[in-house]
Formats: structure tokens, sequence, C-alpha cells
């Protein structure tokens, strides 16, 4: 069954023993268009609760279309995507039920330029949830500290590195209490340097057990915490590997070339 949010707490319990059986999400038979550009085709794929999904594959390949397809940040056209349960559809109340639910955080890290690190956490769970302000700055604080930069909860985002603003934008998510985390190429955008300790906090939170889809070229963060490692190339999985196998013994031309090009 979904989770129940308690008015009072904000805080969200969870019924696992009716869940834990049940993949947190699986995609069949999916396909999506943009006009009459088929973008993705005949998607099948199954995560399980706590799985960690790594999908690489070339610019233009479908990744991040197939991952907002998730959260519905884009229709869907055929087939099916059913998340923690609930089928993705046009029905609206369902589709916020499966949205408090799964986390994103993106290249760019979208935070609000003109409200503090503190506010930019505090937003949803107090406007979105009904969390009381005290309660939400206390998980943002929770969280910013899970994310190694509790000292930076009052400045502004232009006060801070970009690693530092990808940690908030993860702590931000979390702070929604997700079951489900997508990343999209969260490093691409950062200096070198900032890399690891964005990197960081996405291995320790795949280490608690955390369900999450990283669409990422960080071969070595792939091969540390994927699960599977998923190939996409024009709109289709092409192949699929735990990491081990993936990288030592690729099946399909198309993933030879891609793997000799970033390696
Ligand atoms: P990736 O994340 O693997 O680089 P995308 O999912 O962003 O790939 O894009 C897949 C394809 O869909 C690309 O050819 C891209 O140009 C196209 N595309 C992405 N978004 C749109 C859109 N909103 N409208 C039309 N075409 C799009
Ligand atoms: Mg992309």
């Amino acid at each position: 069954e979904p989770s129940q949010t308690t008015a009072a707490s904000g805080q969200t319990t969870r019924q696992d023993t009716a869940t834990s059986t049940k993949p947190a999400i699986e995609i069949i038979g999916m396909h999506k268009w943009y006009g009459d550009f088929h973008v993705l085709r005949d998607i099948n794929l199954t995560v399980g609760d706590g799985e960690r999904i790594v999908i690489a594959g070339p610019s233009g390949s479908g990744k991040s279309t197939l991952i907002r397809c998730v959260n519905r940040l884009e229709e869907h056209q055929e087939g099916q995507i059913i998340v923690n349960g609930v089928e993705l559809t046009a029905d609206l109340k369902r589709i916020d039920e499966v949205r408090r639910e799964v986390g994103m955080v993106f290249q760019h890290f979208n935070l609000f330029p003109h409200l503090t690190i503190l506010q930019n956490l505090t937003l949803a769970p107090i406007w979105v949830r009904g969390t009381p302000k005290a309660a939400a700055e206390a998980t943002a604080m929770h969280y910013l500290e899970r994310v190694k930069i509790p000292e930076q909860a009052n400045k502004f985002p232009g006060q801070l590195s970009g690693g530092q603003q990808q940690r908030v934008a993860i702590a931000r998510s979390l702070c929604m209490q997700p079951r489900i985390m997508l990343f999209d190429e969260p490093t691409s955008a950062l200096d070198p340097e900032m890399v690891k300790e964005v990197l960081d906090v996405m291995i320790s939170l795949a280490e608690e057990g955390m369900t999450m889809i990283c669409v990422t070229h960080e071969m070595g963060f792939a091969r540390q915490v994927a699960d599977r490692v998923i190939f996409m190339d024009q709109g289709q999985i092409i192949e699929q590997n735990e990491p081990e196998q993936f990288f030592s013994n690729p099946q399909h031309e198309r993933t030879k070339l891609f793997l000799s090009q970033i390696l």
C-alpha cells in the first residue's frame, strides 16, 4: 500500500511488510513520442525495492526522458509505468501520490537563488506537505548534516560552490522522505574536484538501501554501488548486466563502442 503521512508530524510511516515484495518501479512495454519522434521504444524495466540502477548511454539516447517519465515530468503514450504499485495515468490525484515518493536530482541544481539554504529545504515540506515550520527545519538540518554542510544553512545558493549546491539539492529531495531517488547526471556540471563529494553522498544513500536510478557516466560509481547497469541507445535498452559483467564482457557492438569512448 502507499505510505501514509500523518498531518501532525509530517513523518512518513510505511507498511513495509505489505510493500517489500512489490517492485519499486515496473515499466512494461513503454513507448514515448515527442510529436513524430519515437524517443523511447518498448522499454521494459523492473526495479526492486532497494535496488540501485545505473543508466548509461550516449547523449540523446533517451536516458533523461526515461527517468522523467518515472515521476511523470513527461508523459508516455503506450505501455505501463507502475511506481510503488500505482500506475501512472492521467489521474492527477494519483500522480501527486507518486511524486511525493520519488525524489529527483538534476544536473543543474535548480535551487531558489533568493532563498537561504534552509528556506530552500523547508519550502516544499511546509507548503506541499503541511509540515510545521519547526519540524521542517529540524528535518532540514538533519539532512544538511547528512550531506556535511550544516554550517551553510543560512547562506544563499550563490555563496556555495557547485558541489555544495548539488549536496543541498540532494538534501532538499531527502527532506520529502522519498522512497525512490532519481539522479540525472548529478555530477556532470561540476568541476572535477567537486565530483567526489557528491558521489560520496550518493554512495552513502545507496549503502543505506535507498532505491536509486542514476543516469551517470561515473563508471567508478557504477562499479561500486550499482546492482545493474542499463545501457541505452536510440531510445532502447540495448543491454543490462551487473557491473562486473557489463564492463568486462559487453555483448553488443554499441556498448563496446560506448565503453571504449568513456573508459
Ligand atoms: P539523453 O538524456 O540520453 O541525452 P534525452 O532523453 O534528453 O536523452 O533526449 C532523447 C532525445 O529526445 C534527443 O534526441 C532529444 O533531442 C529529444 N528530446 C528531448 N526532449 C525533447 C522535447 N521536449 N521535445 C522534443 N524532443 C526532445
Ligand atoms: Mg540527459
